[in-house]
């Protein structure tokens, strides 16, 4: 006793004299705390592009000195348990190619996982994901980003459950021709008929329904038609910041009403308003330097791929002072307080965003 007493004591005393010391072992303790953590969670990221950089730059998932946001060796320090990639389609991309884009970057992931089955396996279900941790591995989920993407055939949803989506975004940055965007113009005043069908759809094949992007309206109606509940893959709080794809605290009251899940983007301009106001001045040539460069390769009858898109685009906004990490922690926290911690969870965007700290 009396010896516990003592190193108390001890600790205390150097607790006062040394503010290093007392830093440090809060980290240590902060570092041990997070090993527990991490021992008994399953980190699960719900939203990456890397499927972009694997088709466009024949990017390999193992590569130790990596220029992009995930790689095996990073999911590893990162203790990731579960990647969801997404299968994106520029709303740009010739209408009549939009599938075979789509298989395209479903091909790659595919290889990917192939290539490295030491490391990655594909999981169809929760109980996979589970399993898969188990093993050691990581779960690799593949989610369809912006509902143009099934040409208005819903016979195309079935397809891609079958190969293995498990969540598709409703839109992207652009009304579909049967839901509306929070990037554009309201036309339909959320979901038409045809949207509510993909929505019930979606509950019949066990797909989950994400509403990142879509307009407010029609995150009503998802959330009223769908049977199951649904999720924002990759979405932050509009109260922290005024980005019209982040979702309101009262989004967040309805998205936990329905059992729902938050995933949490990591994306400065969607964390940090200072950096949002900074980025929209600059927006307009950032816009016209990659539509010069896109014109440019048109005229030998190429396209900008995505990757050297965003190239230009980091290059621009390097000027820019990026918020630090600590605002996706004060957005995991808002959330949390709104919604609940069982319908709060992480979805960086990584390899989609050109600004993150
Ligand atoms: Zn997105």
């Amino acid at each position: 006793m009396a010896s516990i007493r003592r190193s108390t004591l001890l600790l205390l005393v150097l607790t006062m004299t040394s503010p290093l010391l007392a830093a440090e072992r809060t980290r240590a303790e902060a570092e041990s705390l997070t090993k527990k953590v991490l021992a008994e969670a399953i980190v699960i990221d719900t939203h990456a592009d890397t499927p972009q950089m694997m088709l466009d730059e024949g990017y390999d998932l193992g590569d130790p000195s990596s220029p992009y946001m995930i790689s095996i060796p990073k999911m590893r320090a990162g203790h990731e348990g579960a990647q969801f990639f997404s299968i994106w389609v520029p709303v740009d991309w010739p209408a009549e190619d939009l599938i075979h884009r789509a298989l395209d970057l479903m091909d790659v992931v595919d290889e990917q996982v192939v290539r490295h089955s030491d490391s990655l396996e594909f999981a169809s279900t929760a109980d996979d994901v589970v399993r898969i941790h188990r093993a050691g591995k990581i779960a690799a989920l593949m989610g369809v980003e912006g509902g143009h993407i099934i040409e208005n055939d819903l016979r195309v949803l079935d397809m891609y459950y079958r190969l293995g989506v498990r969540y598709m975004t409703l839109t992207h940055t652009k009304n579909t021709a049967w839901a509306d965007s929070s990037g554009d113009h309201p036309r339909w005043n959320g979901l038409t008929d045809f949207g509510k069908q993909v929505v019930l759809r979606m509950n019949r094949l066990g797909m989950m329904v994400d509403i990142s992007h879509v307009a407010d309206k029609t995150f009503e109606d998802a959330v009223e038609v769908s049977k199951a509940p649904i999720i924002a893959s990759h979405s932050s709080c509009r109260a922290l910041c005024p980005a019209p794809r982040d979702l309101t605290d009262d989004m967040l009251r309805q998205l936990a009403r329905n059992g729902g899940v938050v995933d949490i983007n990591f994306y400065s301009a969607f964390l940090d308003p200072q950096f949002r106001e900074a980025q929209a001045k600059i927006l307009p040539k950032i816009e016209a330097a990659v539509s010069a460069e896109r014109d440019r390769l048109a005229k030998q009858g190429q396209r900008l791929s995505y990757p050297k898109e965003n190239e230009i685009r980091v290059k621009m906004e390097a000027e820019l002072v990026k918020p630090s990490y600590r605002v996706i922690a004060d957005h995991i926290d808002h959330a949390v307080k709104v919604a609940g911690a069982d319908h709060v969870g992480l979805g960086s965007d990584f390899d989609g965003v050109d600004a993150i700290q």
